[in-house]
């Protein structure tokens, strides 16, 4: 993927990189349309980073759907999909840490989290020359601590921020909504509502503390957004909406 990439910026192309983990949904696919705008040859990334999980998360049920995801990114215009097996050399010892963004919210209950996010990104930086990449504010925080790790480590990328994408009951679209059974769903349209409505931190944190089924782990307000994280079931879910003035 690093010679083809070299190859493709001595021909002057700009190469666009959509990072994600697969289990592609309508989010990911905006993205890689949106990726299509920004440049000559759009590049998705399809890596379950293990570095990025918990040791009580999801990493080994995560969905790994390959052969949908090669269909749905061609739909959606993808010029070539990187789907590493393992990124990691066994004996690996470097890693990148972001110290700022990557505190509260979900840095607070997802130890480590923000580190492998930072480590994978600047590995797929190195790997894939993007000029430019696109991520998703649904993963509002990730975004600011990527945004942070690329000025100070000067990273030669532009980082784009695309809007959330939600279903038509608006509940952002995610891969762990497969989790979730039909009356976990209706929870997760409650929380979606709820937090829409919510005008403060003290007022979301009333409001989500009462819908049944729904266990709250956090609200907090973050670079202008309100963001969320619950677990409904075994499944967790995070939100973001801007803050009202
Ligand atoms: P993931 O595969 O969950 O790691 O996500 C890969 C990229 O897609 C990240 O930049 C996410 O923020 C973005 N993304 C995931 N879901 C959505 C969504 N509903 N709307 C917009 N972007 C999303």
């Amino acid at each position: 993927m690093q010679r083809e990439a070299l190859r493709l910026r001595r021909q002057g192309k700009k190469i666009v990189l959509v990072p994600t983990m697969g289990a592609l949904h309508e989010g990911h696919l905006s993205l890689a349309r949106l990726a299509r705008k920004c440049g000559d040859v759009v590049v998705v990334s399809i890596y379950v980073n293990p570095i990025q999980f918990g040791p009580k998360e999801d990493f080994a049920k995560y969905p790994r759907p390959f052969a949908k995801d090669r269909r749905l990114a061609i739909s959606a215009g993808v010029d070539i999909i990187f789907a590493p097996k393992n990124l990691y050399a066994g004996d690996a010892s470097t890693t990148i840490s972001e110290s700022f963004f990557s505190q509260g919210r979900c840095g607070a209950f997802r130890a480590g989290h923000f580190d492998g996010v930072t480590t994978v990104v600047a590995k797929l930086f190195n790997i894939v020359q993007p000029d430019v990449a696109i991520f998703g504010q649904k993963d509002a925080q990730q975004c600011d601590v990527l945004e942070r790790m690329a000025r100070d480590l000067n990273f030669p990328v532009r980082i784009v921020r695309a809007p959330i994408i939600r279903d038509e009951n608006g509940v952002a679209r995610s891969s762990r909504n497969a989790y979730l059974s039909a009356a976990e769903y209706q929870v997760a349209v409650h929380f979606a509502k709820t937090l829409k409505s919510a005008g403060s931190v003290a007022e979301a944190k009333r409001k989500l503390g009462k819908v049944p089924g729904l266990r709250l782990q956090y609200v907090e307000a973050a670079n202008g957004q309100l963001c969320a994280a619950v677990f409904v079931g075994k499944t967790r879910l995070i939100d973001n909406v801007p803050l009202k003035k």
